[in-house]
């Protein structure tokens, strides 16, 4: 089709540079429409917890006297909870859009796997949150260490243990995983929950895609802690698929590159 519409010459160069133009179009028109998508989703996650908080203090101002403390007290609990809510999803928009910069500022260091993630569950285990929850780490002693980035790598971590606690009930394990592969090596982050249907599977990455969405927002989820999972990932230079079927779990496999390979 784009071949179809070149532009006709004789000289061989400019019908090259007329296809090329072309298929810069295309490309063009496709950004064009990935961003007004954006834009609509990005409008439509504001949206809900702005007029909640609008309803609510405007309830407030408009002085029903009369109202009860307890009201008053739950009014301004989910205030509290919504402008929370706007302020996760700011930050994560900022994670995002910093990770997707020509400068995303990966500071890459020599990092034993072992002691990061090691810290990291210690950390998670103290949580009240993880009360309920066996977090366990099962990390290949024999890895070398990691020219990766701690901060950003554990900010990976922080979102994968973030959503099995919040998708797996109670009495649910988590396990991170990680063994060595020829010049990369292999985390698996499983946790034992109801895992997602195999249909939803190629999406969950993408941005603001929500298996079931009620429940995600509700847990507090702004429905972009995968795709931040998948930039930070693919900026050290490896990969990020998920497995699941339902009722069987999910499992993360994250593949990076080893020292020697990395650049
Ligand atoms: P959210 O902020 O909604 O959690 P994410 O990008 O982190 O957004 O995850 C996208 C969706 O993937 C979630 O809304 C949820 O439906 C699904 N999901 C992620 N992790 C798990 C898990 N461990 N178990 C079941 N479903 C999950």
């Amino acid at each position: 089709e784009v071949t179809g519409s070149t532009i006709p010459s004789q000289d061989g160069s400019k019908g090259k540079w007329a296809l090329f133009v072309l298929h810069d179009i295309t490309r063009q028109k496709r950004l064009e429409l990935v961003r007004k998508e954006f834009v609509a989703n990005v409008s439509h996650e504001l949206r809900t917890p702005l007029s909640v908080i609008k309803g609510y203090v405007e309830t407030l101002v408009d002085g029903h006297h009369d109202m009860e403390l307890s009201d008053r007290s739950r009014f301004l609990a989910t205030i509290q909870r919504h402008t929370e809510r706007l302020n996760s999803l700011l930050e994560d928009l900022l994670t995002l859009s910093r990770l997707e910069s020509i400068n995303p500022g990966l500071q890459r260091e020599s990092t034993s796997l072992r002691s990061l993630v090691g810290s990291i569950v210690d950390d998670y285990r103290s949580r009240p949150a993880a009360q309920n929850h066996v977090i366990d780490s099962e990390i290949d002693p024999a890895i070398e260490p990691l020219l990766i980035d701690p901060l950003k790598l554990t900010q990976v971590f922080e979102n994968l243990l973030d959503n099995a606690l919040k998708y797996t009930p109670p009495g649910s394990t988590i396990t991170i995983a990680a063994r060595r592969r020829t010049e990369e090596v292999e985390i698996r982050v499983k946790d034992t929950g109801p895992g997602i249907p195999q249909a939803d599977l190629p999406h969950i990455f993408e941005r603001f895609y929500r298996v079931e969405k009620g429940r995600s927002r509700e847990k507090g989820g702004t429905g972009l802690g995968l795709s931040i999972v998948k930039h930070i990932i693919q900026l050290h230079g490896g990969r990020v698929r998920a497995e699941s079927q339902l009722n069987e779990g999910m499992t993360f496999v994250l593949t990076i590159p080893s020292s020697k390979t990395s650049n």
